[in-house]
């Protein structure tokens, strides 16, 4: 039986937010945490419209079919000249849900014409953690860079061949996962959480 629920069904996903939690919660084991897609959880309807909000319905949602307590993430990629676009939209940006390669490239062809000093964006994560009992926490972490003119690397996923993070000269995709995560906002935002999951784990 599980102890803890991770609401995604990106396998990806899940090892990331294992990688940054797993050195904060000694007492936690990977055979305590199962991930929607392991508890065939159904998937809720994503209709808010900040990323804190969407985190807490997946968490909620996620808490309430497996009664134990659920953690959610929901993040994006927030360009300056597009006004925080995609932002909430980034998994969908050129219309079906998860094309990463064409989201990636409708970006890039946005922005051909914009010079390189008005390329910064941020990469976004916020985190929820929901108990059955109603206990709900939120952390946000934030990822500030600019966008590269043609992809660059193999690793990671979404964005990161076009992301350079602040102070970083590589993309995201050429980064390792650890090097990654000790600067993302995903590792930003479930830092922040860790201490609550330890507080409602117990
Ligand atoms: P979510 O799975 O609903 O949170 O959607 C996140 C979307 O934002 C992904 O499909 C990616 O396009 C983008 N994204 C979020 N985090 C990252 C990241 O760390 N690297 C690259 N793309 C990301």
């Amino acid at each position: 039986m599980a102890r803890l629920a991770i609401a995604t069904r990106n396998s990806h996903k899940v090892d990331e937010i294992w990688a940054i939690l797993e050195p904060l919660l000694p007492h936690l084991h990977r055979e305590d945490v199962a991930s929607a897609l392991d508890l065939d959880a159904p998937s809720p309807v994503e209709d808010g419209v900040t990323f804190e909000a969407n985190a807490l319905i997946k968490a909620r949602a996620l808490a309430a079919s497996t009664g134990v307590p659920a953690l959610a993430d929901d993040s994006g990629i927030a360009v300056d000249v597009l006004g925080g676009s995609p932002g909430i939209f980034s998994a969908r940006w050129a219309g079906s849900h998860g094309d990463d390669a064409a989201n990636l490239r409708l970006l890039l062809d946005q922005l051909a014409d914009v010079p390189d000093e008005h390329r910064g964006a941020a990469f976004v994560c916020a985190a929820a953690l929901v108990t059955p009992d109603g206990r709900e926490y939120v952390e946000v972490g934030r990822m500030p860079g600019e966008l590269a003119r043609e992809p660059r690397g193999d690793g990671g996923f979404g964005y990161d061949p076009i992301f350079v993070a602040e102070g970083q000269s590589v993309t995201n995709a050429e980064l390792d996962a650890d090097a990654k995560n000790a600067i993302s906002h995903r590792g930003a935002a479930f830092r922040a959480m860790a201490p609550h999951v330890v507080a409602v784990l117990g």
